[in-house]
């Protein structure tokens, strides 16, 4: 049986040639590039809770190390390294090598570095902590939003909370379309690309994790602004806009969590330059409404300019 060492050697020991120390001693070191502040976030999945504990390990690799990188998207910071704290039910070397395997293939897609960690045995949970970069001045912190600016989401959000209406058999999907839901609640796609090209253009931006009416909350409380969204312009996958329950897609679409788009703010003035940005990296990029002055409450109207209400704000832990 593989002991504790034995594992963190041969699973999570990589080289790691930009940090000045890496896996093996007490700490890591890091040295920043010149000029660069570094940005730091963790998240943590927990079985049971965040995922199925019987989830793909390879799934999960990816999914650990996704759900951070989304959060240095949102701050516009360059992914550089990770740590990785892991507890295991078992020293089950198979499941550990296909987790392994998930998590280096997305970190080596943005040359990261593990750096370091800790590994127990324990009730199956997984403690990712990303270090970034991004020059001081440039983040894309919440508390930048300015009355007047567009509202931009990137992508469609609604898919993940579909895919888990569907597991726990709330809704039917088929074909394609419960594929590309399955994909996104397993397998998100961080915006690592975009949150770097945001910087300079956008004043403000939150990652959806937890429901875009939720997550653009926090922006407009954190800036001190209110928000008018229109209904129509709401990006819709395929799975949502085609969805047999209307009102449950209506739900995924404002408060399922788990999409890991981006929510960003930007004057009108950097119109075309976000437009180009999006066709330049093939990402959608839709106008959803504009912040304004006035309480930090998301007013969401339909065509004809009437008020709908939204029925629930997104995911809470404690809610
Ligand atoms: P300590 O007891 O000093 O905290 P550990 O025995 O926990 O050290 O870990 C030994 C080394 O292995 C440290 O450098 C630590 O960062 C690294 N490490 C432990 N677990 C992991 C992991 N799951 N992934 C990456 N590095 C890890
Ligand atoms: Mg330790």
């Amino acid at each position: 049986m593989a002991s504790e060492f034995d594992i963190i050697r041969k699973y999570f020991t990589r080289p790691a040639p930009t940090a000045v120390l890496g896996v093996g001693d007490d700490c890591a070191l890091l040295q920043p590039g010149l000029g660069m502040t570094l940005a730091v976030s963790t998240d943590m999945l927990l079985a049971g809770r965040h995922f199925f504990p019987d989830a793909e390990p390879g799934k999960l690799g990816h999914k650990a190390l996704a759900v951070n990188l989304s959060d240095l998207a949102a701050m516009g910071a360059d992914p550089r390294w990770a740590t990785l704290a892991i507890a295991l039910p078992e020293a089950d070397e198979k499941w550990i090598a296909a987790f392994a395997e998930g998590f280096f293939r997305l970190a080596g897609r943005w040359q990261m570095e593990l750096i370091g960690g800790d590994t127990s045995r324990g009730p199956l949970a997984i403690s990712v902590t990303v270090i970034g970069e991004v020059p001081p001045d440039l983040a894309l912190r919440r508390d930048g939003a300015l009355a007047g600016d567009d509202i931009w989401v990137s992508g469609a959000t609604g898919e993940a909370a579909l895919a888990l209406a569907y597991l726990q058999r709330r809704v039917k999907l088929e074909g394609p379309a419960r594929e590309a839901c399955l994909e996104r609640l397993h397998a998100p796609e961080p915006r690592v690309e975009l949150g770097g090209r945001l910087r300079g253009l956008a004043r403000s931006a939150i990652d959806v994790s937890d429901g875009l009416l939720a997550d653009l909350g926090h922006v407009l409380e954190a800036s001190g602004v209110g928000a008018e969204l229109a209904w129509a312009n709401l990006p819709r996958a395929k799975a949502i806009a085609e969805c047999a329950d209307p009102a449950l897609a209506a739900d995924c679409l404002l408060a399922g969590g788990d999409d890991y788009e981006l929510v960003f703010t930007a004057p009108p003035s950097k119109r075309a330059e976000i437009d180009a940005v999006g066709k330049d990296l093939g990402i959608s990029l839709t106008r959803i409404g504009a912040a304004v002055p006035g309480k930090p409450v998301a007013t969401l109207r339909d065509a004809q300019g009437k008020i709908i209400s939204a029925s629930r704000k997104g995911f809470d832990h404690f809610a």
